[in-house]
C-alpha cells in the first residue's frame, strides 16, 4: 500500500530572494534608501520592528554564480575559496510592500576609508548602486507559519517606559519600531547621526520624545553616550524603578572587548523600563557598563546590540 503523508510541507523560516534595485532615494548625506523588487518578494514576510535580513552582494567577476542554495548552503558557502564566496552583511527591513513586490532598506553610506580602513562590500556596492543591479536578500518567508527569528524588539514591553537609542546604523530599526508603537507609548528616542542634514522625519506618539544628535565630525558615541546617561537619569526620575544592583559582581561586564556584543532579554521580566540600544559595538559596550554596572539596571530589561565594529569588517553571516 502506498503511504500517504499528512504532514504539512516543510517551509524554512528564511530563504534566498533574488532581487534587483528598483529605485534609489538619497534621504540625506548618510542615508540611501534602496527599494528592491523581485518576482518572489510577494512572499517576503514582514514581522516589522527591527527585523534583520542579510544582503548578499555580487562578486565583481562572478556575480552570484557560485552562491550555493538549498538547506545546506551555509557549509558549502563556508567551504568556498575567498574569491568565490559572496559577501553577506546584515540590514533592517525599513518597509515591506508585499503586494507591490518591494522591500526598502536604508543603507548608511559610511565614512570608512582613510583612518577607518577601506570600504566594505556593502558600502562599496551602495555607493555604485544603479537601478537594475542584482542582489540576493536572505529574508523571512511569509509561507512559514511560526516565528521567523531575527527580530529583537519585544512589542509586549512597549507599554513600559522606553529608551530607544542608537547610531545611524540603528536609525532604520528605531524608525520602524517607533512607527509601530501604540499612541500611549512613553519614553525617549536618541539617535546619533553623522551630520545635521541626516535628521529625518520621524513621527512618534505624543509621549515619546525624539532627539537627533549630529556628531558633526566628533568621534562615534561622543553625543550618544552622554545623552543616554542623562536620559537614564531622567527616566528614573520620571517614575521608573530606582537602580538596584543586587550583586555588583554579577552585573560586572568582564567581557572581552573583541567578543561580539549581542545581549537581548530572553523572557518578559518584571520591571517598568524597556531599553533597546544598538550601534557601534565599543559604544554600546560603554553604555552597557554604565547602565548595568554603574546604575544597576536589570539586564532582563535591556537589549544591547553591537551592529558593527569600528576598524573591523563584519565578515560572517
Ligand atoms: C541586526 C543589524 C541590523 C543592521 N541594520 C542596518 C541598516 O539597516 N542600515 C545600515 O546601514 N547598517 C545596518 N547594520 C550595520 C551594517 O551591517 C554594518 O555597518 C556593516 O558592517 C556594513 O558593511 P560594509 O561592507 O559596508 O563594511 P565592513 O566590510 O563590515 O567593514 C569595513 C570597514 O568599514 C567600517 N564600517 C562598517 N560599518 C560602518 C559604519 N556604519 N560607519 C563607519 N564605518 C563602518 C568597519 O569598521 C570596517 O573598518 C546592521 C547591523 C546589524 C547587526
Amino acid at each position: 500500500m502506498t503511504e500517504v503523508s499528512t504532514a504539512a510541507p516543510l517551509v524554512a523560516p528564511w530563504r534566498f530572494f533574488p532581487a534587483e534595485v528598483a529605485r534609489l532615494h538619497r534621504l540625506s548625506p548618510s542615508f540611501l534608501r534602496v527599494t528592491f523588487t523581485g518576482a518572489e518578494l510577494d512572499t517576503f514576510a514582514d514581522p516589522g520592528y527591527d527585523q534583520r535580513i542579510k544582503l548578499v552582494f555580487p562578486l565583481p567577476e562572478h556575480g552570484f554564480r557560485h552562491l550555493p542554495d538549498g538547506p545546506d548552503w551555509y557549509p558549502r558557502w563556508r567551504a568556498l575559496p575567498d574569491e568565490l564566496r559572496n559577501p553577506f552583511r546584515t540590514y533592517t527591513t525599513r518597509a515591506v510592500r508585499r503586494e507591490a513586490r518591494e522591500v526598502d532598506v536604508d543603507i548608511v553610506l559610511h565614512e570608512a576609508g582613510g583612518a577607518f580602513g577601506p570600504h566594505g562590500p556593502a558600502a562599496r556596492w551602495a555607493l555604485a548602486a544603479r537601478p537594475g543591479d542584482q542582489i540576493v536578500i536572505v529574508g523571512p518567508d511569509h509561507a512559514y507559519p511560526g516565528d521567523h527569528g531575527g527580530r529583537e524588539f519585544q512589542p509586549a514591553l512597549a507599554d513600559r517606559l522606553l529608551l530607544l537609542a542608537g547610531d545611524e546604523t540603528a536609525v532604520p530599526a528605531i524608525a520602524a519600531i517607533v512607527e509601530r508603537l501604540p499612541e500611549t507609548a512613553r519614553g525617549e528616542v536618541l539617535l546619533e547621526v553623522p551630520h545635521p542634514e541626516d535628521v529625518l522625519d520621524l513621527p512618534a506618539p505624543p509621549g515619546v520624545a525624539v532627539s537627533w544628535l549630529p556628531r558633526s565630525g566628533a568621534p562615534h558615541g561622543s553625543r550618544l553616550v552622554p545623552a543616554v546617561r542623562a536620559a537614564a537619569e531622567r527616566l528614573t526620575l520620571a517614575g521608573g524603578t530606582p537602580p538596584i544592583c543586587p550583586t555588583g559582581a554579577a552585573a560586572d561586564d568582564g567581557a572581552d572587548p573583541d567578543e561580539e556584543l549581542w545581549e537581548v532579554p530572553v523572557g518578559l521580566s518584571n520591571g517598568r523600563h524597556y531599553v533597546w540600544l544598538a550601534g557601534e559595538a565599543g559604544v554600546i559596550r560603554t553604555l552597557r557598563r554604565h547602565l548595568v554596572r554603574e546604575r544597576g539596571l536589570d539586564r532582563e530589561s535591556v537589549a544591547f546590540m553591537g551592529y558593527w565594529r569600528l576598524g573591523r569588517a563584519d565578515d560572517g553571516v
